[in-house]
């Protein structure tokens, strides 16, 4: 059997006596404190480090939010808010966990293009920013306000008139169901100021898991010019010009890490550039994935191993109900495989070609198609890397009742 494409090397983790650790703790005895598998893994120095390297680089004035729905785990969430200067939200629910947190409430931004009417007074009451994603929207927020007698911070999350190159997940430009297309954004900033809400800025998020620096140059550049239009348009004052995240985490064969140097070398000339309409505003970056993506990793067990007409099948204890991103069902337009391990076995010589499969009744629970792996036995435990961000939450657990897999913070 032919191999699939080798991965570059996964070097977060380190090893010893052949067995992965996690913040220092072997796998094998990780997964007897969890006290089953499957599980998911986040190692907190791990992203700490990733947190304190990225705001080393930055100019001071960028500030760095963490975008809940890529992990919403609260006690990873909690140890984040320690780190990052806001969070932003998407639900009731991930409000609740972000106002948990030590980030104060006028940090937090709350986004999302179905807010129940329940959902905008939690945020009105609670003081986070409500980003706008529709004119509905802002009568809705105008009515609660005068009701209850809250004061409401508001952004407008605008649909720019251009897209971002090269993204994994376009949320932006051309027709969306995200924002408030440019061109109706001075009549919307018009009534927030009759209206007499507090005007925080805009948001302006293209997109999602990008690698490529020219993109996230080209969007950046773009997002400046069209804020800076709107300003001019709107005569308004911004406390925060949140210009999206996007960054993307090597997944597959082929993939390297997104280069930051020039994206920030660019944000500072942009800065400089702009510092006669920006210089008393906090630019945001949202962030999920890059900040906790290669953070954690997926761990089921191998419960049996078949071969079928030349074929060898590892069958293991969870798999696209727990993991969806991996066996390739959410988003990817061609199934690739996620870099994988056998997290016991890290110093094996002996290696063969598997397919690693879980325990559903379909043949879309695949998590590793014809990969060379080390020789594996019954009790082995497969880690699936890159695995800290959009895995847990983003999994339908229920399909087929198998149960749910642990999530722990190391
Ligand atoms: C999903 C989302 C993010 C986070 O995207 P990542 O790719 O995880 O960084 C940030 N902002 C908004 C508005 C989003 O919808």
């Amino acid at each position: 059997m032919k191999p699939a494409p080798k991965h570059a090397p996964m070097d977060q983790f380190a090893t010893r006596d052949g067995q992965l650790l996690i913040n220092q703790q072997p796998i094998r005895q990780l997964a007897l404190r969890v006290g089953q598998t499957p599980f998911y893994a986040y190692d907190r120095n791990l992203i700490a480090e990733r947190v304190t390297s990225l705001r080393s680089q930055l100019p001071q004035q960028v500030h760095i939010h963490y975008a809940i729905k890529s992990n919403p785990m609260p006690a990873l969430v909690d140890f984040i808010s320690h780190h990052v200067d806001g969070l932003d939200v998407a639900s009731g629910k991930e409000l609740i966990t972000a106002l948990d947190s030590s980030i104060p409430a006028n940090h937090i931004s709350f986004a999302g293009p179905a807010k129940s009417h329940k959902e905008l007074q939690m945020a009105l009451a609670s003081g986070c920013t409500i980003n706008l994603e529709s004119e509905t929207e802002l009568e809705r927020v105008i009515e609660l306000s005068k009701q209850h007698q809250l004061p409401a911070n508001v952004a407008v999350r605008v649909n720019p008139d251009f897209e971002l190159k090269a993204s994994g997940m376009k949320m932006g430009g051309g027709a969306q169901q995200f924002g408030i297309d440019a061109e109706r954004v001075p009549d919307v900033i018009a009534r927030i100021k009759t209206a007499q809400l507090n005007f925080m800025g805009l948001h302006i998020f293209t997109g999602s898991q990008n690698l490529k620096a020219e993109a996230l140059i080209n969007a950046h550049d773009n997002i400046f010019r069209l804020a800076q239009s709107l300003k001019e348009k709107s005569q308004i004052e911004f406390t925060r010009l949140n210009i999206g995240g996007g960054f993307g985490i090597p997944y597959f064969p082929g993939e390297s890490p997104l280069d930051l140097a020039p994206v920030i070398d660019n944000l500072k000339q942009l800065l400089a550039q702009y510092q006669a309409d920006f210089a008393n505003t906090e630019i945001v970056l949202e962030l999920g994935r890059y900040l906790v993506g290669e953070a954690g990793i997926y761990v089921c067990e191998v419960t049996d191993i078949k071969e079928s007409r030349g074929e060898k099948f590892l069958i293991v204890n969870g798999g696209l109900n727990h993991h969806l991103s991996a066996s390739g069902n959410f988003g990817q337009v061609i199934r690739k495989n996620y870099p994988t391990a056998i997290g016991n076995k890290m110093n094996a010589t002996d290696h063969e070609v598997v397919n690693v499969v879980g325990p559903l009744c379909t043949p879309l629970d695949l998590l590793a198609n014809k990969m060379s792996l080390p020789v594996a036995e019954i009790g082995d435990l497969v880690v699936i890397y890159q695995s800290g961000a959009y895995g847990y939450t983003a999994s339908p657990k229920d399909f087929l009742s198998h149960g749910y897999p642990l999530e722990v913070l190391v």
